[in-house]
């Protein structure tokens, strides 16, 4: 890939000082490349990722974290972009509230429950936090148009950071979403394009585009700096905790990025000395309508068969996920399980959630409380063992599937007669 003049001039600012991060290296295959716009391994096309200085890493302690602004930045001195202030991109996303659950621990039975609650992101979801890395490294490499390939969140993340930072934005997604996904992307006025198509095809309509355009795309070419974004739901699950890790934690899948990366945050924390480290198991939780990784943990194989997804978990709804076999890894490694739900299960888990904690989570969020629920009911995961699980979105922006399920108690003439005789008083 050749580099626009304005690119060549700021290219290699990534590996000042300050950042950690000093080459990308094959998951595979161990080879290593400079830090640019790639995330595939020439030799063996596998998936590229950060490597990282271990004596730079160290630079960070507990209390160089806690001196940090109340976002994501805190731990800046463990991710590959944003060192620089001026190129920084932020809406100030991140340490988000990690909530005591003890009404929904009750109603499942189990001891000490808590929600990392990301739906309090600026839009909403946890997408906030790889975009705001993702657009900071894209500026690092001189780029000054940013795209990327969609099932909603990110669409509306993209659009919303581009939009603050006066960046270009082009944004793909899958004709069929929610208006809640689309209308808060539109709105921020970059282009909005939506494929006749399922995510899967316009993910590889994506990477025809990075190879024809000089565009960072957040999920193809500057995918690894992207995918670090999300160990920070690691590591501000660590602190808030007071630096420990908790036993147990559960995910939501699509691409299996999310998953992989608190892994690789509670690893890095344990290696670096900043918690003890302690074991902890990683459970998946993915839609039966769009379930690769959970049937291939089932089967107990390690490739992963896409599928063609069906489901209302449309922001998880990708067939043919790129971190797939890592996550089978990790839940494996961990004593972990991969399970998936059923749609029916997923609007209980939604309402579950909203009428134990007042949390009102996505599509995500349910098939994360329902299949918390099936791993408990199956014995997969201790009720007695402190967990963690993850609420990635937020319900306002997926009502559709509950509209006709949740409404009016019941609908009356503006009288005392008419409320007294629909039972709504007391006795
Ligand atoms: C994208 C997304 C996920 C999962 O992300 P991956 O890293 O691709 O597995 C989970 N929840 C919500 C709400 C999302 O938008
Ligand atoms: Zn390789």
């Amino acid at each position: 890939m050749t580099l626009a003049p304005e690119r060549a001039a700021q290219s290699g600012s990534t590996t000042d000082d300050a950042n950690p991060a000093v080459s990308l290296s094959c998951r595979h295959c161990g080879a290593t490349y400079p830090l640019g716009p790639q995330h595939v391994c020439f030799e063996c096309f596998a998936p590229l990722e950060i490597a990282y200085d271990e004596d730079r890493l160290r630079r960070v302690t507990r209390a160089s974290i806690e001196a940090g602004p109340q976002n994501l930045w805190r731990y800046v001195g463990l991710l590959p972009a944003g060192h620089d202030p001026a190129r920084r991109v932020s809406l100030g996303a991140g340490f988000t509230p990690l909530r005591p659950a003890p009404r929904l621990a009750a109603e499942l039975g189990m001891k000490t429950l808590w929600v990392k609650d990301d739906s309090a992101n600026p839009t909403h979801s946890f997408k906030d936090r790889v975009v705001s890395v993702a657009l900071s490294a894209a500026r690092d490499l001189g780029f000054t148009t940013v795209a990327c390939a969609s099932t909603g969140n990110l669409a509306h993340s993209v659009a919303a950071h581009a939009a603050h930072t006066g960046l270009r934005s082009i944004v793909l997604v899958p004709h069929d979403l929610e208006d809640g996904k689309t209308v808060s992307t539109a709105v921020y006025g970059g282009t909005l394009v939506a494929i006749k198509g399922n995510y899967d095809d316009v993910n590889k309509l994506c990477s025809q585009l990075a190879d024809e355009y000089e565009w960072a795309f957040v999920n193809v070419n500057v995918r690894p700096f992207y995918a670090e974004g999300s160990k920070t739901l690691g590591y501000e699950v660590a602190e808030q905790l007071g630096w420990r890790l908790p036993a147990q934690v559960v995910i939501p899948i699509a691409s299996g990025s999310l998953l992989t990366k608190v892994d690789k945050a509670f690893r890095e924390l344990g290696k670096l000395g900043l918690v003890e480290p302690t074991p902890y198991k990683v459970f998946g939780a993915q839609a039966a309508g769009c379930n690769p990784v959970a049937a291939a943990f089932e089967r107990g194989v390690d490739t992963v068969s896409p599928v063609r997804p069906s489901t209302i978990a449309k922001s998880l709804s990708i067939g043919n996920p790129a971190d797939g076999p890592y996550a089978l890894d990790v839940a494996r490694r961990t004593g972990g399980a991969i399970t998936d739900v059923t749609d029916d299960e997923i609007i209980e888990g939604m309402r579950l959630l909203a009428r134990t904690e007042g949390i009102f989570g996505e599509t995500a969020g349910g098939v994360t409380v329902a299949n918390l629920r099936r791993q408990l009911r199956e014995g997969l995961l201790d009720p007695d063992a402190e967990t963690v699980i993850y609420n990635t979105g937020d319900g306002l922006k997926t009502l559709d599937p509950l509209v006709g399920i949740a409404g009016p108690t019941a609908t009356i003439p503006p009288t005392l007669s008419a409320f007294e005789a629909a039972g709504l008083g007391d006795d």
